[in-house]
């Protein structure tokens, strides 16, 4: 059998740091965020940095996809399915309907396995590999599990995917098809403790978190994500924009689109950047930034299942202060309301991609006359959902 690539770790990753408290530390695998912080007992995620000689971004003309960007990833070569470049897509009579000048879905469901998570895979496993992990494993009932299974299977390593009886038989036989083992837990709190004793006890490589208040997800993965923000960067349709609304749980998509959209300005490759809007099925990063501490449970429920759960990630808040962003909370029978509105323009899209058009919905309502142009993330289409 033909050996897969190894990956290529970047000569410029000079290690990570806190988004917390700025502490640095050496290139390594941080599940747990910044020692520092997780002792104090305010967990929080690391972020890569790398040295002064950095390449910029420049045209590719060799690679497509996100392997064009791999000069300012950690890992500059690694396995790739074709991620990346998806299409930035107008909505002319959904804008008229809203009150918008123009409204983009930037439609992430164009991806190999048909989410954004494809971006978080290819750079995730690729440190999974190069360090020689027995295993990768996740806690997913959807497309982080379907996207990780694939990525380990083209770069061959073992995968577990630890998921609740809720699946639906489309996520599971996405999952099973690859190979995969699929582990079942009561529920999703129960699916941390089996991810945390594999990782803890069995070295396995996790690409989602286990803590309890959580961290981001793996850090080599989010930083996959910036690359979503370089290509918004090079298209003038989303830097025009007032607003990029982003479908948000712990903010690993919404940190990585932040990082390149700002990596992108201070590179001078874009003269500004749209502020960060965070869709969310529930007041929770819009209570923490009301002043309540990230680290509480907040309760809620909906069928919005990518961006469900009761928890804030510290980098999430981050990305939003630093990109001045917000973030508003959406009805689950208004997302319904709005999936078939999206459908009847073309675009049949999970339902927590959908939120991002009904907080739009909701701020024009708001007469907020600050937002005329906007880009919301199609994370990912609807035919995986029941
Ligand atoms: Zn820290």
């Amino acid at each position: 059998m033909k050996e897969t690539s190894m990956p290529i770790l970047n000569p410029h990753l000079a290690g990570f740091e806190c988004v917390r408290c700025a502490a640095r530390f050496p290139v390594a695998d941080y599940p747990e965020g910044c020692p520092v912080c997780l002792d104090a007992g305010y967990p929080a995620s690391v972020v890569p940095f790398y040295d002064a000689d950095l390449p910029k971004l420049g045209p590719s003309v060799e690679r497509h996809g996100m392997a064009r960007f791999g000069a300012r990833l950690p890992y500059s070569d690694f396995n790739t399915l074709g991620e990346g470049d998806t299409p930035l897509v107008s909505l002319p009579r959904l804008a008229d309907e809203l009150g918008l000048e123009s409204l983009h879905a930037k439609l992430e469901s164009a991806n190999p396995t048909g989410s954004h998570k494809d971006r978080m895979s290819a750079q995730f496993v690729a440190r999974a590999k190069h360090r020689g992990a027995p295993a990768v494993i996740a806690a997913s009932s959807g497309n982080a599990g379907a996207s990780l299974a694939a990525y380990a299977a083209l770069a061959d390593i073992p995968c577990t995917i630890v998921t609740t009886r809720s699946m639906t038989p489309a996520w599971r036989r996405a999952i099973d098809m690859t190979g995969a083992e699929i582990v079942y837990a009561e529920d999703s709190m129960q699916r941390w403790e089996i991810v945390r004793q594999k990782v803890r006890e069995e070295g396995y490589a996790t690409a989602t978190n286990y803590l309890d208040p959580p961290v981001g997800s793996d850090p080599y993965g989010v930083e996959g994500y910036k690359t979503l923000g370089y290509e918004l960067a090079q298209d003038s349709r989303a830097t025009e924009a007032d607003v990029v609304v982003v479908p948000t749980s712990r903010g690993d998509l919404l940190w990585g689109i932040y990082r390149g959209l700002s990596e992108a300005l201070a590179m001078g490759l874009c003269r500004r950047m749209p502020s960060l809007l965070v869709a969310e099925p529930f007041p929770r990063i819009q209570r923490v930034l009301e002043g309540e501490d990230y680290r509480s449970h907040f309760k809620g429920a909906n069928k919005l299942a990518s961006i469900g759960g009761a928890t804030v990630t510290y980098q999430a808040l981050e990305a939003l202060r630093r990109g001045f962003g917000s973030a508003v909370a959406v009805s689950e029978a208004d997302t319904l309301s709005d999936q078939k509105a999206l459908a009847r323009n073309g675009l049949y899209l999970e339902l927590s991609a959908v939120a991002g058009v009904t907080a739009l919905r909701a701020l024009v309502k708001r007469s907020d006359k600050s937002i005329r142009r906007a880009i919301f993330v199609a994370t990912s289409h609807g035919y995986k959902e029941s």
